[in-house]
């Protein structure tokens, strides 16, 4: 059997902000804009490994562990309805560099460890609403969530009963 899991780079959402994400939500759009995602899964994507065997896993975290570089904050402040893929979601207007570095870095790792890479430009975002319907109205932003980020995380997607479930592996903590 293979060892392969599905993994991911992220950054976690503080509670806080991520209660008070899915209570724009819910005031914002209608139950049928698609699929919600949870709660407890909404998460900034850093970097998408695939399906990754035991050892390359090994190795990733160990190029994620030599990581030197300082936190940095992100700013929510923008929300977006990408039809293609039927998402929605909520993320900065502009990222601040240390985000986009910690990104490109961790892709960077992946791709030189054979994770392919899609070649579309990094654009950060919090996924709220899979599968959504083509037809939806886009409120207004109208918020704005900061918060400073100390660490990434590596997060295993697992498929389970039906649903998506990202479990966290492994976190790196960013310098002060
Ligand atoms: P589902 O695929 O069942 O809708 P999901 O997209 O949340 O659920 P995964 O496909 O395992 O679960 O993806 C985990 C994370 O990685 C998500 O943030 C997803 O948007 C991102 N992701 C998935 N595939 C890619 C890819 N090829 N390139 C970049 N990011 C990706
Ligand atoms: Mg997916």
């Amino acid at each position: 059997m293979s060892d392969d899991r599905r993994l991911f780079f992220a950054v976690e959402v503080p509670d806080a902000i991520r209660q008070e994400i899915i209570d724009w939500r819910a005031r914002h759009f209608p139950d049928d804009t698609g699929r919600p995602v949870a709660a407890a899964s909404l998460h900034l994507t850093l970097a998408f490994l695939g399906e990754v065997s035991a050892a390359k896993s090994q190795a990733l975290c160990a190029q994620a562990a030599r990581i030197r570089q300082p936190g940095f904050s992100i700013t929510l402040d923008d929300a977006g309805h990408w039809p293609r893929s039927r998402v929605v979601w909520v993320g900065p207007r502009r990222a601040e560099r240390g985000l986009l570095q910690l990104a490109s870095l961790l892709r960077a790792q992946a791709a030189r460890s054979g994770c392919p890479q899609r070649s579309l430009p990094f654009l950060p975002h919090i996924t709220l609403w899979r599968q959504a319907r083509h037809d939806i109205a886009l409120p207004a932003p109208g918020f704005l969530w900061r918060w400073q980020v100390d660490s990434f995380t590596l997060f295993e997607s697992q498929f389970q009963s039906g649903r998506v479930r990202y479990r966290a592996l492994e976190s790196w903590t960013l310098s002060q």
